[in-house]
């Protein structure tokens, strides 16, 4: 290891990665792939005894371009990681019980005229002239016969914009990044980290302790242990922002259980009296959890619920797992970065957790000085922050938007989140999006328009007006376009394969592994 510690931001040489979980080993590759080896020496140290969460397993489009990133080879990742693909969730008993709409990924139907798609719809609706926005879908009308493709050179066809994510098994992505990345040089120590050394003068760290009595310096950490935050958390001591007023749910249950026949392309989130049951399919296995707040649910209800949803055998006792929902106020200090569960953390909703990793490891790589060059620049670590605290804020705002607009009335957790105070950012939202049917429509951070529209239009948050640009087109003329198009979805979601059929043809995983009870039916 180098002994050269970092004073400043210009002579980053020795780079350690504390934790290999999700995202040690995300990070680990990619800066493995953008940094390369003459500009830092990379090591990972991580703990078997500890081990990882191993139980993300649903993911948001934005992992394709990851690993597109990486150069990995789709159909290889998913047949090593057992996995399928997803085109959206489906929302169960949300709005009131009985009910359920489908958050689709990509767009709905196509502007015209440089107005909206949305304000169109809208107008359309209020006449009482649209059915179901997911008509216009190709994923929402692909998803509900449990078909997939991927997208094809197709000129304006709904084919050639097709967009999803996966659900794989996280344990095996961990797995198969960490040969990646050790394969391109990263360096892997095995150990349980006992101690943290910061310098008495700066504050920064210089060195990490292990059990074996070993210590490992470094100029840059970054902090991916999990749960624990050993260097920004426990070490730096950066304060924690609780959002359990606004997510109470603090628990999850998780049980895999043995496949069914078919492979559904989506992801099913089940409101329930506590908090939320989860149904991700892979290949081998369907993984199921139930996330549920302590205060409105005991660990014996939560089991009895999450055994009693599950469509195959269980494959293991249902495993419990606590946390508290919020983060960091700062992911970047001194010269500890924390990613993943160290910075902070959001219940699985809307399978988000993967994606934070995802842009705080690329936001990092974009904001690392040059090795040698530059003075010192606190900006940069300033520009960090204000970037981690916008994908966070904007993913709260949008997962408590599922809880607050419900209409299960005489229920005391649905009861509470109803009648919460929202944060200002999130009331602004839905107060716009009522009085004049305009959506959030962000560059930065999660998530689209048109997520927001599926789901505030899901929960039964209905604008009391339209945008008025969509009345400079004639009725008929929008009703006639939008029944086109509509059309032309139905026809084309109906031409697709069978989700499962796909899968068989193009990534199918080797059966053999003591949990495979059933693989692609
Ligand atoms: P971990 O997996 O906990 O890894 C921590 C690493 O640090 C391990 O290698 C451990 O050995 C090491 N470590 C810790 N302490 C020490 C020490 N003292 N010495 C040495 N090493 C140490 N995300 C999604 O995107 N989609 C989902 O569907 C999803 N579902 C989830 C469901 C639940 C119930 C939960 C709790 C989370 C879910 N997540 C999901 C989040 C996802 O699991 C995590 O974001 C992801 O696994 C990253 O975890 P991590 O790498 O930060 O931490």
């Amino acid at each position: 290891m180098t002994d050269t510690h970092m004073t400043d931001n210009r002579n980053i040489r020795s780079i350690l990665i504390v934790g290999g979980g999700t995202a040690g080993w995300m990070t680990a590759a990619t800066f493995a792939r953008i940094l390369g080896p003459d500009y830092a020496k990379i090591t990972l140290v991580e703990s078997d005894e500890i081990g990882i969460i191993g139980v993300g397993e649903a993911t948001i489009p934005q992992m394709a371009t990851f690993n597109r990133m990486l150069g990995l080879d789709e159909d290889q990742f998913v047949r090593e990681t057992k996995g399928s693909f997803k085109l959206g969730i489906q929302f169960v008993n949300w709005g009131r019980i009985g009910h359920r709409y489908f958050h689709p990924f990509g767009r709905y139907g196509l502007d015209m005229k440089g107005v909206s798609f949305h304000a169109y719809y809208l107008r359309l609706r209020q006449l009482g002239e649209a059915p179901d926005v997911d008509a216009w879908s190709l994923q929402a009308m692909a998803a509900r016969d449990d078909k997939f493709m991927r997208g094809i050179d197709a000129g304006n066809s709904p084919l050639s914009d097709i967009a999803y994510a996966y659900h794989f098994d996280a344990g095996l992505y961990a797995e198969y990044l960490r040969g990646w990345a050790t394969r391109r040089g990263v360096r892997r120590i095995e150990g349980r980290i006992v101690d943290v050394a910061r310098n008495p003068e700066s504050g920064l760290v210089e060195s990490v302790a292990l059990q074996s009595g070993a210590a490992i310096t470094g100029d840059l950490f970054i902090d991916c242990s999990g749960f624990r935050s050993l260097l920004l958390g426990q070490s730096m001591g950066v304060a924690w922002h609780d959002w359990s007023a606004w997510l109470p749910c603090d628990r999850a249950m998780a049980v895999p259980c043995a496949s069914v026949a078919g492979i559904t392309p989506f992801t099913r989130s089940t409101a329930q009296a506590g908090g939320w049951t989860w149904r991700i399919p892979l290949q081998h296995r369907i993984g199921n959890g139930y996330v549920f707040s302590s205060s409105f649910c005991s660990e014996e209800q939560a089991h009895e619920t999450v055994l009693g949803a599950i469509d195959g055998a269980p494959l293991a006792d249902p495993r419990l797992l606590r946390f508290q929902a919020g983060r960091r106020a700062r992911g970047w200090e001194g010269n500890v970065v924390a990613i993943g569960l160290s910075s902070g953390f959001l219940e699985p909703l809307e399978s988000t957790s993967i994606f934070l990793i995802q842009a705080a490891v690329t936001d990092l790589a974009n904001l690392m000085p040059a090795p040698g060059g530059g003075p010192p620049d606190p900006r940069l670590a300033a520009e960090f922050n204000r970037l981690f605290a916008i994908h966070y804020d904007r993913t709260r705002d949008f997962l408590v938007l599922h809880y607050t607009a419900n209409a299960r009335h005489g229920e005391p957790l649905w009861d509470h989140v109803r009648n919460m105070a929202l944060p200002d950012s999130l009331a602004h939202k839905i107060a716009l999006f009522r009085s004049s049917g305009r959506a959030p429509d962000y560059k930065l951070g999660l998530f689209s328009r048109d997520s927001w529209l599926a789901v505030l239009m899901g929960q039964g948050i209905l604008p009391q007006a339209h945008d008025r640009l969509a009345d400079r087109a004639p009725l008929d003329e929008v009703a006639e376009r939008l029944a086109d198009l509509r059309e032309r979805i139905a026809t084309n979601a109906a031409a697709l394969p069978a989700h499962a059929e796909f899968i068989h043809g193009y990534c199918s995983a080797p059966r053999g592994s003591a949990d495979d009870k059933a693989v692609v039916a």
